[in-house]
């Protein structure tokens, strides 16, 4: 079966994930638009998928019936409305990071999926999909022994001067927080943020670089950098030491050079290439799930779980050095 797919948001990643399912995938294809920038829609039609229809609103999309699952890519204060809709239409739906900008928002699209009964979402946590990724949970899993501490960063060159303190954890460590609690199978517990010196190339509402602390409820205590104008490339490492030996994530693929008396691998310096591999994977899965009327991968209450912990590092933030306790309510069976 073909699943027909609408795309609500035709910005950055919107454009990506349409020219992958396009172009890259099968098993779908591209039948609707909706962007409250129509101009962009357009544009992305006509580059992508002629045929494709273009609706007035995300909500007129969902409900169409030739458009058997969604894809929610545009701002984030706009996939809450998108995602229940897509819920209550009983629609497979593709949601970008974050599910919802408030833990309460995610919480009502948790709600409404288990009373649903199936699942229908999966959110845009693509790390999970990362070939290095898996190989470093395999590790943890079968090699390194009971996992102890984590040792991670996340590194941008540079960052504009929009982006403020708290979006450090929103927008950029939310990525490390839904992936360490699936490479270790555990939640978290306390989060706790101190910051280093600043960085002189940082901007006036940003204070950069910063390190989060955070504790699991099996006592795996874990440290990120938070560093996003270092200057050199865009890094992203994790180290896990278990009890019986430590594991790396892998490096990116790149050639090795020895040239002018010096041994060289480049850095990747755009945060698009890192992980562009596993966005392929993530929509792959998301066409399977979506054939058979239901959802796969990273969940609501993954969502919910990420927006938690968010709200956390921002209130650790804003009271540095204190340590913020996160309690989770119980997991629905849905997610088991
Ligand atoms: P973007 O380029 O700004 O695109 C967002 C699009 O949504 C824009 O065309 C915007 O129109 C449109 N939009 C705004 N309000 C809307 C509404 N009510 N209904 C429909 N469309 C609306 O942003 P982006 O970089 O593609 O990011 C989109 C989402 O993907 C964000 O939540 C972001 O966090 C996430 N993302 C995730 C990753 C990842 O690694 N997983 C990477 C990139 C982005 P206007 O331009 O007119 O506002």
């Amino acid at each position: 079966m073909t699943v027909r797919i609408g795309v609500i948001g035709t910005g950055m990643i919107g454009r990506d994930h349409t020219r992958r399912i396009q172009q890259v995938l099968s098993g779908a294809k591209i039948v609707a638009f909706s962007d409250v920038n129509l101009e962009g829609a357009k544009a992305v039609q006509a580059d992508l998928a002629p045929d494709a229809r273009i609706y007035a609103t995300g909500e007129e999309l969902i409900a169409a019936d030739d458009v058997d699952a969604i894809l929610v890519t545009s701002w984030g204060a706009t996939h809450e409305q998108y995602v229940l809709a897509a819920i209550a239409a009983g629609k497979p739906c593709f949601c970008e990071k974050p599910l919802a900008t408030t833990a309460a928002g995610a919480k009502r699209i948790v709600d409404a999926e288990v009373a649903h009964g199936k699942r229908l979402v999966q959110v845009g946590f693509m790390r999970r999909y990362d070939a290095g990724y898996r190989l470093l949970k395999k590790a943890v899993d079968e090699e390194i022994g009971t996992p102890l501490m984590i040792h991670a960063a996340h590194r941008n060159p540079s960052v504009p001067e929009q982006y403020v303190t708290p979006m450090a954890i929103h927008d950029t460590l939310i990525h490390e927080i839904d992936v360490l609690r699936w490479l270790l199978n555990d939640d978290y517990v306390s989060a706790q943020v101190v910051f280093p010196r600043k960085s002189s190339y940082s901007h006036a509402k940003l204070a950069d670089p910063q390190i989060v602390l955070l504790e699991t409820k099996k006592g795996v205590r874990i440290d990120v950098e938070v560093f996003v104008n270092c200057r050199y490339g865009y890094d992203i490492q994790c180290q896990v030491v278990g009890e019986e030996g430590l594991a790396n994530l892998p490096e990116p693929m790149s050639i090795v050079m020895r040239k002018g008396a010096k041994l060289q691998n480049a850095i990747l310096t755009d945060w698009k290439d890192r992980f562009i591999d596993s966005y392929d994977v993530e929509l792959a899965d998301f066409i399977a799930a979506a054939q058979k009327g239901t959802a796969a991968g990273p969940s609501s209450w993954d969502g919910y779980v990420a927006a938690i912990t968010s709200d956390a590092c921002v209130e650790a933030q804003e009271k540095t050095g204190q340590i913020v306790p996160i309690s989770l309510p119980e997991r629905p069976a849905l997610y088991n």
